[in-house]
């Protein structure tokens, strides 16, 4: 069955998806995939899903169109079966693949290496050299191109698109880029700074410019990506300049599991003392860091409930937590000397007032500052936060890292 035909064709202008046709968008991850039908200029998801437990015997299907939400239980023995059934789903329940004429499907890839600074068209070099990169993200980038793998074969006359999420920290300045490390071996290896959901800074930077009614060229922003993964940029005139995140997504700010900035010392001590694997080690800072580790909790709504029942632990996280995220603003404060605009993005960043306030307390003679009624309650637009009188703006914007995907397979398959 090969449901999307018509590449290159105009979709009708009467088509219920509008004249440009639809996106659909696949974030293959190593036991589940997840993906949006969009619409590439409205904006809107018209259709989603998400296939989990890939590879086990109850592995769960749900797929979402016009409101309605399908689930589907049973084994998925690998990512091919995985899209097989959503396809059958779109098939099923819609909407209609053909009538909502996909034009690119646009495929997250985690790790672009140094190879990668923009969207790639993917052929077979591309996927070769997505490959190659897998060591620095060996947990990544191969779900990644299993993923793409598998749709290129069950869609194979629509165009696919590779976006990268180390793509726009590309621009980095060496001095940003590089750890202080022995140069011979950095360089053999592969060793430097990379940044990660630059899809997302990259899309919140831009529409914080739009929504202003500003260049892009004009502004120096901060912004803060906070969600299970959590991470800082500095974006001087849409060029990005800094970010929290390095080799691979573990440095920078206290995550949901992830501990952040670490002191590299703390390995060798649980290696030497600890007996612990560097596998465990791995695993430890990954998985059970962060505000976990602190807390027992990653979703900051139950630290919230934690700290209100008086849990010292999570008061302790929290506490942590904040300091970091105020730590970073300062530092990307020096790096830009002069920040017009300070943005929270993504799940924290979108709906928890505690943190956003917390994370600008005492920053007044930065010039940053939230006005409170302003910051209240979780915000579903752009919003500024900041009292009239401070000179910097803050505000909350949501990120949308699907659309962005699919409008950089867009505009890179339309030339
Ligand atoms: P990711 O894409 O990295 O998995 P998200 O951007 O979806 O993460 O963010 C998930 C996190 O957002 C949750 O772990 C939780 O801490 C936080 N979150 C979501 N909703 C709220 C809320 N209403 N209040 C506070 N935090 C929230």
């Amino acid at each position: 069955m090969n449901p999307v035909t018509g590449v290159g064709e105009r979709p009708s202008e009467h088509s219920a998806f509008g004249a440009h046709g639809s996106v659909l968008v696949i974030n293959s991850g190593s036991s589940s995939v997840k993906y949006q039908l969009v619409n590439p200029v409205g904006g809107e998801a018209i259709a989603s899903g998400l296939v989990e437990r890939i590879g086990e015997d109850d592995g769960i299907v749900s797929h979402t169109f016009a409101g309605n939400t399908t689930r589907r239980t049973g084994a998925v023995s690998d990512h091919g079966a995985a899209l097989r059934l959503v396809l059958g789903l779109f098939d099923e329940v819609g909407p209609d693949l053909e009538e909502a004429h996909v034009v690119a499907v646009g495929h997250r890839v985690v790790h672009g290496g140094a190879v990668f600074s923009e969207p790639a068209l993917v052929d077979e070099a591309v996927e070769h050299a997505i490959e190659e990169i897998s060591p620095l993200a060996p947990l990544h980038n191969p779900a990644n191109l299993r993923g793409i793998q598998v749709a290129r074969e069950l869609l194979p006359d629509v165009p696919h698109v590779a976006v990268f999420d180390t793509a726009f920290f590309s621009t980095l300045p060496t001095a940003a880029s590089t750890y202080a490390l022995d140069r011979v071996v950095a360089a053999e290896h592969g060793v430097r700074r990379y940044g990660f959901h630059g899809t997302s800074h990259q899309y919140v930077s831009g529409k914080v410019a739009r929504v202003l009614g500003r260049r892009l060229g004009d502004l120096n922003q901060i912004v803060l990506h906070l969600g299970n993964g959590a991470s800082a940029s500095a974006v001087r005139g849409g060029v990005a300049v800094e970010t929290s995140m390095g080799l691979t997504p573990l440095e920078g700010l206290v995550m949901g599991t992830r501990t952040g900035d670490i002191d590299p010392a703390v390995i060798f001590h649980l290696h030497r003392n600890a007996g612990m694997s560097v596998d465990e080690i791995d695993e430890l800072l990954n998985r059970r860091s962060g505000l976990k580790g602190l807390s027992g909790e990653n979703d900051l709504r139950e630290i919230h409930r934690l700290v209100a029942e008086g849990d010292d632990d999570a008061r302790g996280a929290l506490d942590v937590y904040v300091h970091r995220l105020r730590k970073y603003i300062g530092a990307y404060y020096a790096v830009l000397g002069r920040v017009d605009v300070v943005t929270f993005t993504a799940g924290v960043g979108e709906n928890d007032d505690i943190v956003r306030a917390l994370a600008c307390e005492g920053l007044q003679n930065l010039g940053i500052a939230i006005d409170p009624a302003r910051n209240e309650g979780r915000k579903k637009q752009p919003t500024i936060i900041s009292p009239d009188w401070a000179p910097t703006l803050v505000m909350v914007v949501p990120t949308n890292e699907e659309l962005a995907i699919a409008r950089q397979a867009v505009a890179l398959v339309e030339g």
